[in-house]
């Protein structure tokens, strides 16, 4: 059986020693004679797994003491929710719009209270990113709101609002674990997981303490942050089986990776192999100024539709799956999430190049 390079934006590939040790320990978790996919959240078996995935993400992640990491159904768009339901707490926020799920983010936001769209990198169609340190922020904005990389439009903040006073909160959804993060510039940070971290299916939040148990009484007690890390992530049963692939992704990143700075390092050569053959290519392109390009979702088009969607049928053909474009953007857009190998790249590039010798 031949794996394919998926270069989907989500979900997305997962480490292939991971699947292995997930097929290892399918149908018999450590000697428990079951599967995780069985056996009880509240056991003795699951619960050293999901302290053990927590505790991992606290290392991998360095996260200071005094912030809180919850695991959340919902995906990220129930995150675009809570965030306003707990956070906005002076009844407005400031919301950075640079793609489409800032755009949702702060649609959602609407719902609560009101939002001040602060910034917008819309008039160039969203290949850029605002310089943060121009903004004017509101004074009484209970947060500052961005996406921190853009999984449509292939780009991400190389700089964070840093306002005294005001927390930053940051969807990092299809960045996070791809670099060192400094969590204490922020004051929450959530993702779902299917991009960068486990199958799909859950969201991860990691909040600083002091923002917590200030949602209004009505807010429903499972879009409560604080019922859900008040009690371990085990108020109700936990999405068990993503939490325990998260946990074997980030046993990957810390034994066969070596860190985040390291996966920073493998993650930045990958995305270099792929821009640099765009930067010389008179066939394709990429339209997203140079500062700001995404290390994890890279765009590009050939010089038509045409040959876009020729490009995109022969690349399946010879196991690069994925690549269409969104249709917001269209051209082409290959996901290089952490478990994207480099052979995979560097077989796209190569594959590419042939594609422009025959086309161009
Ligand atoms: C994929 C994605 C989302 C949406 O995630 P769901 O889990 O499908 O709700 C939100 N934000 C970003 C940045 C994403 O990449």
């Amino acid at each position: 059986m031949a794996r394919v390079y998926n270069f989907s934006a989500g979900p997305s590939m997962l480490p292939e020693s991971v699947l292995k040790t997930a097929q290892s320990e399918l149908l018999d978790y450590a000697g428990s004679g079951q599967s995780v996919m069985e056996m009880s959240h509240r056991s003795s078996v699951y619960d050293a797994i999901i302290t053990e995935t927590q505790a991992a993400l606290r290392r991998v992640l360095d996260i200071p003491e005094n912030y809180k990491v919850g695991f959340f159904q919902g995906g990220a768009s129930t995150q675009f929710a809570m965030v306003p339901m707990n956070l906005m707490t002076t009844g407005e926020a400031d919301y950075l719009v640079t793609g489409n799920f800032s755009k949702k983010a702060a649609e959602e936001a609407e719902k609560f209270g009101k939002v001040n769209i602060v910034a917008s990198s819309k008039d160039k169609n969203f290949t850029y990113i605002p310089d943060v340190d121009a903004i004017e922020y509101s004074k009484n904005a209970s947060y500052i709101h961005i996406c921190e990389n853009n999984t449509i439009f292939g780009t991400r903040f190389t700089k964070l609002p840093q306002v005294e006073g005001i927390p930053l909160v940051a969807d990092m959804s299809s960045c996070i674990l791809s670099r060192p993060t400094d969590v204490s510039k922020y004051g929450a940070i959530y993702f779902g997981v299917q991009k960068n971290v486990a199958p799909a299916g859950m969201a991860i939040a990691i909040i600083r303490e002091d923002l917590l148990g200030h949602a209004a009484a009505n807010v429903p007690t499972m879009l409560d942050y604080k019922t859900i890390i008040d009690n371990d992530s085990m108020y109700n049963t936990p999405p068990c089986w993503c939490i325990y692939m998260t946990g074997l992704v980030l046993n990957y990143i810390e034994k066969e990776i070596g860190g985040l700075a390291k996966m920073e390092e493998l993650n930045n050569a990958k995305a270099k192999l792929l821009y640099d053959y765009l930067d010389e290519s008179a066939f394709f392109q990429n339209p997203v100024e140079k500062e700001f390009r995404s290390i994890m979702n890279v765009t590009f088009t050939s010089p038509d539709a045409d040959l876009d969607k020729l490009f995109c049928k022969e690349a399946e053909k010879e196991g690069f799956i994925n690549l269409k474009g969104h249709r917001l953007v269209g051209g082409m857009r290959a996901s290089i999430y952490n478990a994207m190998p480099r052979e995979g790249v560097e077989q796209l590039v190569a594959f590419m190049k042939e594609f422009e010798r025959k086309h161009g």
